[in-house]
């Protein structure tokens, strides 16, 4: 979710053009269970799941982001360009870069050439992380973020990684690097 939200909110670049950004989601966050009270910026005592649903309401101020609630069984690269996605709701839309952010607990994705190693600071054996280039690239348009890029379980990890990779990829899309900020009116 962080980083779809730092990727829409270029929107109204005009590198952007008319891409589109998808997120689908089974609705099994590790948020889920989790009480908030170190996550920076989140007020103390914030559910997981109501920081959840404010992450989507965030996400969905953007025309240009979907989120799509469904399990993606299947990964594979299009012989063209880019990726087919297939989804347990039978439908399988293609994209032009992926970003892999399902956690470190599970690893249910057929098709991909990849697969997890043990996560170096999950602490039990059987924490999963996706080995990367050490700026969470894979391979080319196969980006990995929040755990299962290594990151320790804190919300604020996660999230970072998953900005860290908007950002790498505005700056592919805007030609130089680049960052979205907003300034107040005074
Ligand atoms: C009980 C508990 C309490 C916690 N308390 C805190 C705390 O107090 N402070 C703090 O900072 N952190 C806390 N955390 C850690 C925090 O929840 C995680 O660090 C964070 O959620 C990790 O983000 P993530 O995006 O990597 O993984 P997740 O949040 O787990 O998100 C992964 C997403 O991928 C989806 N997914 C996986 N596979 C598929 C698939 N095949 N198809 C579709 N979707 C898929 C899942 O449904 C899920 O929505 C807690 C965690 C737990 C378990």
């Amino acid at each position: 979710m962080s980083c779809a939200i730092t990727l829409a909110s270029a929107c109204r670049k005009s590198w952007f053009n008319d891409r589109r950004i998808m997120v689908v989601d089974d609705d099994r966050s590790d948020l889920g269970k989790a009480l908030l009270n170190n996550a920076p910026g989140v007020p103390v005592g914030t559910t997981g799941s109501e920081l959840l649903k404010q992450l989507r309401e965030q996400l969905a101020q953007y025309p240009a982001a979907v989120r799509h609630e469904a399990r993606v069984l299947r990964v594979r690269r299009h012989p063209d360009r880019g990726f087919e996605v297939a989804m347990d709701d039978g439908t399988t839309p293609r994209c032009d870069i992926l970003v892999l952010a399902t956690g470190y607990k599970r690893w249910e994705l057929e098709g991909l050439k990849r697969e997890p190693v043990k996560h170096p600071r999950g602490g039990k054996s059987n924490r999963l992380m996706l080995e990367h280039d050490g700026c969470y690239l894979v391979e080319p348009e196969l980006h990995v973020a929040g755990l299962l890029a290594g990151g320790s379980s804190q919300f604020a990890i996660a999230a970072g990684i998953g900005a860290q990779v908007a950002v790498d990829i505005l700056s592919e899309w805007a030609g130089k690097r680049t960052h979205v900020h907003e300034v107040t009116e005074t």
